[in-house]
């Protein structure tokens, strides 16, 4: 998995005058390039050999799941296919992945899957493991103030039934399309909170050693939109701390960031925010100010009602989204001088967009 690092296209239009300015924007660009850079370190493999693969495969007998496609486990709903999949049922499915990846030794990448709400699969694929936490591990429990939510639940879901029952600080999910997974991976926030203001730890099958983990959330490195769980960490499930509170109260909160997202978000097929606000600013005030909105290449275009979305049309092409990012954040870059970090995560792209080249 690889984060999004294209080249600067020549963007049309006024560039920034003066040479302060383009010093500025030149380390921007820079910085933001060495992190892609630090970031391309989870890569690893991009894609094991068919050997590797049939052997994985056969290794995990009736857990693998050959040739899946990916796109309609994504919100974006386009995209290329998983060369082997397993959907684990429990913790032991994912300590058996383990032990079937152990004399393959880093030659298969392995990609975690929520529900595919923050995540863009290239047309051409994933040529490597993909594994997802199964229906059967989307158990909540209610212990007082506190949750253990398993890492399939969906954020919404759960959010729903902590206000139902009395507890409060966890409406905001209710807008997050994806699992309590994906949620503490990405650290997912919104209207003020995220993961980090609630979790108290995280329980995961470390692939690579083969043990189970219990990680307290101070050993999370919870960031914006970011943690320090590894692509062989698979999230098994988590223990949340709300508040008591007011059921009614509660419930009236999830309406009302219900009706907001209705109100400013776009539907469709997308991810969400396509890229992390610069500190103190806003993606997508930048994107609009850059004259962006609305702007369509191929299958994919940037929303007209809010900049940081690009919507991909039914039936459009992975590549085609993947061309636009690359194009919004070299146009915002020689416009405005900020270079935007992607948030959704890119899968079976190389390092310059294997999706063709950045424009
Ligand atoms: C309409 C819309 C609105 C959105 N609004 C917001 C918002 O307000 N705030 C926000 O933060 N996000 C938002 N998102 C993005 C997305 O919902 C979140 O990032 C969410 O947390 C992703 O969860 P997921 O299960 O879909 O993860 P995926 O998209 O499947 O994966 C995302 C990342 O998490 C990893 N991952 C997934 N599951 C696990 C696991 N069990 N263990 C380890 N790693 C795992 C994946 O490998 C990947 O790196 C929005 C998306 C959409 C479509």
């Amino acid at each position: 998995m690889v984060r999004a690092s294209g080249q600067l296209p020549a963007a049309p239009g006024p560039a920034p005058g003066d040479d302060a300015r383009d010093d500025a924007r030149d380390d921007a660009r820079d910085d933001a390039r060495d992190d892609a850079r630090d970031d391309a370190g989870q890569a690893e493999v991009h894609a094991a050999s068919q050997g590797a693969l049939e052997e994985l495969a056969s290794r995990l007998g009736r857990l693998a799941m050959v040739d899946q496609p990916l796109g309609s486990r994504t919100t974006y709903r386009v995209g290329g296919s998983a060369a082997v999949m397993v959907e684990a049922g429990s913790t032991d499915d994912l300590l058996a992945v383990s032990e079937a990846l152990r004399p393959l030794a880093g030659s298969v990448p392995v990609l975690v899957l929520g529900n595919g709400s923050n995540l863009l699969v290239a047309d051409r694929g994933f040529g490597g493991l993909v594994v997802s936490p199964g229906r059967s591990m989307a158990e909540v429990e209610i212990a007082g103030t506190t949750l253990r939510v398993g890492a399939a639940s969906s954020m919404p879901v759960v959010a729903r039934q902590a206000s139902a029952a009395g507890l409060m600080g966890f409406e905001w999910a209710v807008g997050i399309p994806g699992s309590v997974g994906g949620a503490v991976c990405m650290n997912a926030g919104g209207h003020g909170s995220d993961m980090a203001a609630v979790l108290l730890g995280a329980r995961a099958v470390d692939l690579v050693a083969g043990r189970v983990v219990d990680l307290p959330a101070e050993r999370l490195g919870l960031g914006y939109r970011t943690s320090a769980i590894g692509s062989g960490q698979v999230v098994v499930s988590a223990e949340l701390s709300l508040e008591a509170g007011d059921a009614a109260e509660a419930m009236a909160q999830i309406g009302e960031i219900v009706r907001w997202r209705r109100e400013h978000q776009p539907g469709g097929s997308n991810a969400g925010s396509v890229f992390m606000n610069p500190e103190g600013d806003s993606a997508g005030r930048l994107v609009e100010q850059a004259g962006l909105k609305g702007f369509r290449m191929g299958s994919a275009r940037v929303s007209e009602k809010h900049g940081n979305f690009i919507q991909a049309d039914e039936g459009g092409s992975a590549d085609d989204v993947a061309r636009l990012v690359f194009h919004v954040q070299g146009v915002v870059a020689e416009r405005l001088g900020v270079w935007l970090t992607p948030e959704i995560r890119m899968v079976g792209f190389d390092q310059a967009g294997s999706a063709g080249s950045p424009p």
